[in-house]
């Protein structure tokens, strides 16, 4: 799950994780008011959307007077925010920070992520902060300092201040910089984070250490353990199908291809993706309705795979063990009907009751295409797009 900056900077400073202050606000005049109590000459307004690369974007602007603040508020209050990591369709901006303005001496970036390979908590610090950090892997990899920090100690101070040092933070501010540190992998383990990042983590002239943005993204798996965060989900920012699926208890991602796969098993249905591939198709979402789909559940599926204008074929690739195959071809068979099936549609079925399934569709009278074997339909389902034209 994705927060806003705001809503990070907020579970950052309760583990002593300093950033300037700042105000989330909802509207022109809340935004006016926030720079008034703020006070300070200078103000930065942030278009809060889940996505990085706002700057470059124009959803970051400096202010100078209450004017400027107003200005730039109404500007990017409402706009279409396009960034690298939007996607060319962008997102309306609903929320914005305003932040007392920071003296910047130097960006510098620290990020943490789950390190599969070692099991722990990866810590990357580099002093090219403000750009993108893949940037600077690809170009300049030796600028970027990495700790694999032992669950068992925490992050040591000895690691902090070495790491601290390594992207060039002076003397007079490594305490700071050291608390900075592991205020930040507290609080990565202590919420379940399976991402933060601060690009740029500031170093102002008077040598104080603030983490002017902060992304921070959380293991749903995790997120019952933590009420509190949960209550933070945006869900203007959320993929509207995604939502939807998730409240008919299906798994449920969409991606940017045009033969949308309906498979029961998440094993099986990433094989389905990956044979659409091998066959030179591209699969519309990830969908697995689990184990035990009843015939509402597949009807829900196939409206919302629907609901993707991109969608030019229907795939269905159901393995029967707990879910019967009769029952799946009922499901199928009444979801086509209830909408009414705008797209040719694939199926494979093997497993247990598989010869009723495929009489229940062959007798539907519905142009469903039948298939025997994984590979035949994702033949079939790529032919199937490339014959209508499309
Ligand atoms: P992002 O573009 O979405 O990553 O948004 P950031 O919060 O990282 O802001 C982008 C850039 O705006 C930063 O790298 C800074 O250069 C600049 N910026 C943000 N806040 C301040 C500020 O308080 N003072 C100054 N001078 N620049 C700022
Ligand atoms: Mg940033």
């Amino acid at each position: 799950m994705k927060i806003h900056e705001y809503q990070a900077k907020e579970i950052l400073r309760k583990y002593g994780v300093a950033t300037p202050r700042g105000v989330p606000c909802f509207s022109v005049e809340e935004a006016v008011t926030a720079a008034k109590e703020l006070g300070g000459k200078v103000w930065v307004v942030k278009a809060q959307i889940h996505a990085g690369g706002r700057g470059k974007g124009g959803g970051v602007k400096l202010a100078k007077s209450l004017d400027e603040v107003k200005k730039f508020a109404g500007a990017i209050l409402g706009m279409n925010l396009v960034t690298h990591q939007t996607g060319p369709e962008g997102r309306i901006v609903k929320r914005l920070l305003i932040e007392e303005g920071a003296d910047i001496q130097s960006e510098l970036y620290v990020g943490m992520v789950v390190d599969r390979g070692s099991q722990r908590v990866a810590l990357m610090a580099s002093s090219e902060g403000g750009t993108e950090i893949e940037v600077v892997a690809a170009n300049t990899p030796e600028k970027i300092h990495k700790i694999f920090v032992n669950p068992d100690t925490g992050l040591t101070d000895s690691e902090a201040k070495d790491i601290a040092g390594k992207i060039g933070i002076p003397a007079a501010a490594m305490e700071e910089a050291k608390k900075f540190l592991q205020g930040l992998y507290n609080a990565f383990v202590e919420t379940d984070a399976s991402l933060a990042e601060i690009n740029p983590l500031i170093l102002t002239r008077d040598q104080r250490v603030l983490a002017l943005d902060a992304k921070i993204n959380f293991d749903s798996n995790a997120l019952y353990r933590h009420p509190d965060i949960q209550s933070l989900r945006d869900l203007d920012e959320e993929d509207e199908a995604e939502i939807e699926a998730s409240k008919h208890d299906l798994s449920y991602i969409s991606l940017d291809g045009n033969i949308a796969c309906l498979v029961n098993g998440a094993g099986l249905a990433m094989a389905t993706m990956d044979i659409i591939k091998l066959y030179g198709g591209s699969p519309a979402n990830f969908l697995d309705v689990g184990g035990g789909a009843s015939t509402e559940k597949v009807t829900e599926a196939f409206k919302i795979m629907l609901k993707n204008s991109k969608v030019k074929a229907i795939l269905v690739n159901i393995f029967g063990g707990i879910m019967k195959c009769d029952v799946i071809a009922q499901g199928v068979v009444t979801a086509a009907k209830q909408t009414s099936l705008p797209v040719p549609l694939i199926v494979r079925l093997e497993g247990t009751n598989v010869e009723i399934g495929k009489k229940i569709l062959a007798e539907s009278g519905l142009p469903i295409i039948s298939a025997n074997n994984m590979a035949d339909a994702a033949e079939k389902a790529v032919k199937a797009v490339k014959a209508a034209g499309r």
